[in-house]
């Protein structure tokens, strides 16, 4: 690509001191960010009926190699870490699919059928990924969906994955943390029209994509631009420790109200020894004020809360996997990776009392 905009010799500089400061010899996040792999939609593009694109992971093949001047390499790790997409088992019973949205989706197999996990944010993309899931899996009927949390990438995709009148029939149960529906209202309906466009800004969905414009968001690669939809949970979780069966699995919740979400709750699957931590123990640092305009995030509440997930949970989980990102496997390097995610917000949390007390 031709460099008609090189990159300041200062910037060239601050991205060398990252490229020898951090530990990009690391290759783990390589190699859990494949590991498990099922099967992609290839292209990995999906439209709507009217023939628009939603969603285009395909255009950011060009995260290959070493960073160019013009981008953090730290910022171009993780894209190319994050645009990794497909179906990827986590362990027996429990598969994602990645790189199809912002988020994750997630499915757990029960004795009927599947149980879904944060339906992304399109219903083109959800459905997209239910395919793909199905095509490798068999035709499981969904009979569960679980909202962790009031964000729009956790629940807009869930007609794209089944009907008000299944969950009216009670096919279909729908389970969600205490608040839900009351922050889901308030975050895209209330202020949705300005959220929306500021996460429009945030996420950057209409930069060209490549070194000089869209190279990833961190968190995900980008928004999907589809149809958003909502149906309101059928069970609420309020307390931590509620255990929960559904369509034969075993859950156990623990509620995280005011840490990344204002309604927010991780679960356990003791029988698969894994551990969803919902957008609290991701492999990024969170704003705590977003610039789309989310809640403030509470970093001492966050940082308790992943204390008592590692007490509560910590040397069963032999696997974490969450609602962005690759999982993390072997208990140790679950306790390992929760006790950095919590240090970090503590520490942001610690050191802006301390610096601002001192003035
Ligand atoms: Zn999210």
């Amino acid at each position: 690509m031709a460099n008609s905009n090189p990159a300041s010799s200062f910037i060239v500089e601050q991205q060398q001191a990252l490229r020898d400061r951090l530990p990009f010899s690391d290759t783990t996040d390589f190699d859990n960010a494949q590991r498990g792999l099922l099967g992609r939609l290839e292209p990995c593009q999906v439209d709507d009926a009217d023939g628009n694109s939603v969603w285009d992971n395909a255009s950011y093949a060009f995260l290959q190699g070493d960073a160019p001047d013009t981008v953090n390499p730290s910022l171009w790790r993780q894209s190319t870490l994050v645009a990794t997409d497909g179906l990827f088992e986590v362990v027996e019973g429990i598969y994602q699919v990645r790189g199809l949205d912002l988020s994750n989706i997630s499915f757990i197999e029960g004795e009927r059928g599947v149980i879904i996990i944060d339906p992304l944010i399109s219903t083109e993309t959800a459905a997209a990924a239910l395919a793909l899931y199905r095509e490798h899996r068999g035709d499981r009927p969904v009979t569960g969906v679980i909202y962790t949390h009031c964000h729009v990438d956790h629940f807009g995709g869930v007609k794209g994955v089944t009907t008000q009148e299944d969950v009216d029939a009670g096919r279909v149960v729908v389970l969600a943390p205490e608040g839900f529906v009351e922050h889901a209202v308030s975050e895209n309906v209330y202020a949705g029209t300005a959220m929306g466009r500021r996460a429009g800004y945030m996420y950057g969905a209409a930069l060209d994509r490549g070194p000089q414009g869209a190279v990833g968001a961190g968190l995900g690669q980008t928004t999907s631009t589809g149809a958003v939809t909502l149906i309101a949970p059928t069970l609420e979780i309020t307390k931590t420790g509620q255990e929960e069966v559904v369509d034969g699995v075993r859950i156990v919740f623990q509620m995280a109200p005011n840490t990344e979400a204002p309604a927010e709750m991780l679960f356990y699957f003791p029988d698969h020894k894994a551990l969803c931590a919902a957008e609290d123990a991701t492999h990024t640092l969170h704003n705590l004020l977003t610039l789309r305009g989310a809640v403030v995030r509470d970093p001492h509440a966050w940082s308790n809360y992943l204390t008592e997930t590692i007490d509560l949970f910590g040397g069963k989980a032999e696997a974490v996997f969450a609602s962005h990102h690759w999982p993390t496997w072997g208990a140790e390097r679950v306790v390992d990776f929760l006790t950095t995610q919590r240090d970090l917000y503590a520490y942001l949390h610690d050191q802006t009392l301390r610096m601002l007390n001192k003035g």
